[in-house]
């Protein structure tokens, strides 16, 4: 079965082929591709062709794909069984590992779920729980998954009305949620000043990655940290994407932060469905059963995907022989990669190949649009005209680098990832060099 008939069958029995908007490679002009195995730093399509992966499962594999440790411990816990509806210990071990090396102060307990969508609605749900207040502070150009609530934007005309950026989400539910821009101090006092006492609280990714990549000032999130303690309104910080991947103690640790509630997921599972929120010990009391915030789950803190978590996080927290810290070394080797990279876009692979820079933190990168400057805000470039930048520009960059067997994420919103495996594999960037420039 070839890709293209397996997506005709895909689109007979999935809407639109897919079970996530993501992955149809929308404005990509061709048929999203099937893969079926992964090893290492490769994923290998049904048709047997390998393709180096920088999208890697959007984040989570921050060993690279199926790393032998992990296959291990996954096959001896299946055969002690994969779900019990009963307290146990691998929860125990993920959790008091996260906690005792995290070192983040107040955050002292933590509860497990099935996706960074389930922790921020519980987040939300808690700080409402919390503060018996109602309104609900993000931002323009954040995602935080899709809960009702999450799927709101700015409206038009009228200050402070939102509007659901879905259909399907009450209108009743987005009056309750305020979208600011980032970066606008004045906006977030202004609204301060008109809702004082209603805020429960403010949500941000702290660094935003999901409309590319829009590092903040650290003022602003400082500025942040200030206006919602004054006004008894809980700061959440969305670690989804961060957690465990700027640092082993995510944003929130590596720079210095003290946000009231964190919500993980992706990393956290190393791949397996994971969520979690952490927060001080007063702040998680209210959680049933013990508080009156419900929250549950049937596979919550599955014993597969603790073990596949905990073991994910543990490599990344040993350090590396007299080198040290991983990530520190995972953030060189992602500066030759990118490095690489730039130098290959100015040799004119494709047509305007010279419109696009990139933009790397950590063992994260993003193309982006040079004329874009550098990105805080997501409207900067959203406001390019469509035709421009997203319809020609990505999809010449995606279809180049896809037919030398490299796979980045497929659409010009999601950033990149690098892997540790990306470092224990010596050849890898001469392999990826090879590729970029076809020789064998
Ligand atoms: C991916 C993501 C989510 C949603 O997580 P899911 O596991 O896809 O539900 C929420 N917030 C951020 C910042 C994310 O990157």
């Amino acid at each position: 079965m070839n890709n293209e008939n397996l997506f005709q069958m895909a689109l007979n029995i999935f809407p639109g082929g897919v079970h996530s908007p993501v992955r149809s490679f929308q404005h990509l002009d061709r048929a999203p591709h099937f893969f079926s195995s992964a090893r290492g730093n490769y994923l290998k399509d049904v048709e047997g062709k390998e393709f180096v992966d920088f999208c890697l499962s959007f984040g989570p594999l921050i060993l690279g794909h199926a790393p032998k440790v992990i296959s291990i411990e996954l096959i001896e816990g299946i055969l002690n069984g994969w779900s019990y509806g009963t307290v146990e210990p691998y929860s125990l071990e993920l959790g008091s590992f996260i906690l005792n090396n995290i070192n983040i102060p107040k955050i002292k307990k933590i509860r497990f779920m099935n996706s960074g969508t389930e922790a921020v609605m519980s987040a939300v749900r808690l700080a409402r729980g919390v503060t018996k207040k109602n309104l609900i502070i993000k931002f323009n150009g954040c995602y935080h998954g899709h809960s009702d609530s999450m799927l709101i934007k700015a409206g038009s005309g009228t200050h402070y009305l939102s509007q659901a950026s879905s259909s399907g989400v009450p209108e009743n539910v987005a009056k309750d949620t305020i979208v600011l821009e980032l970066d606008d101090e004045q906006s977030i006092k202004n609204c301060f000043h008109e809702y004082k006492n209603s805020i429960a609280a403010l949500i941000i990714e702290p660094l935003p990655l999901n409309s590319g990549m829009l590092p903040q000032r650290l003022e602003f999130l400082k500025f942040l940290r200030e206006i919602t303690r004054e006004h008894q309104t809980l700061l959440i910080f969305d670690e989804v994407y961060t957690g465990f991947r700027v640092s082993f103690q995510g944003f929130t640790g590596k720079y210095g932060f003290a946000p009231d509630i964190i919500c993980y997921g992706k990393i956290i599972g190393g791949g397996l469905p994971v969520g979690a929120i952490a927060s001080s010990e007063e702040i998680m009391n209210h959680l049933a059963p013990i508080g009156p915030v419900y929250q549950a789950g049937t596979l919550s803190a599955n014993p597969l995907a603790m073990i596949a978590g905990l073991k994910t996080i543990k490599e990344m927290h040993r350090e590396q022989g007299e080198k040290g810290n991983k990530y520190l070394i995972l953030e060189d080797q992602t500066k030759n990669i990118v490095s690489l990279f730039k130098n290959w876009l100015k040799s004119n692979p494709f047509p305007d190949s010279n419109k696009f820079e990139i933009l790397s933190q950590e063992s994260l990168f993003w193309f982006y649009p040079k004329e874009n400057h550098h990105p805080i805000l997501p409207r900067s470039m959203k406001d390019l005209p469509e035709s421009s930048f997203l319809i020609h520009h990505f999809k010449n960059l995606f279809e180049s680098l896809f037919q030398r067997g490299i796979y980045i994420s497929p659409n010009p919103y999601e950033v990149n990832f690098t892997s540790w495996a990306m470092v224990e594999d010596t050849q890898f960037v001469h392999e990826l060099e090879k590729k970029l420039y076809g020789g064998n």
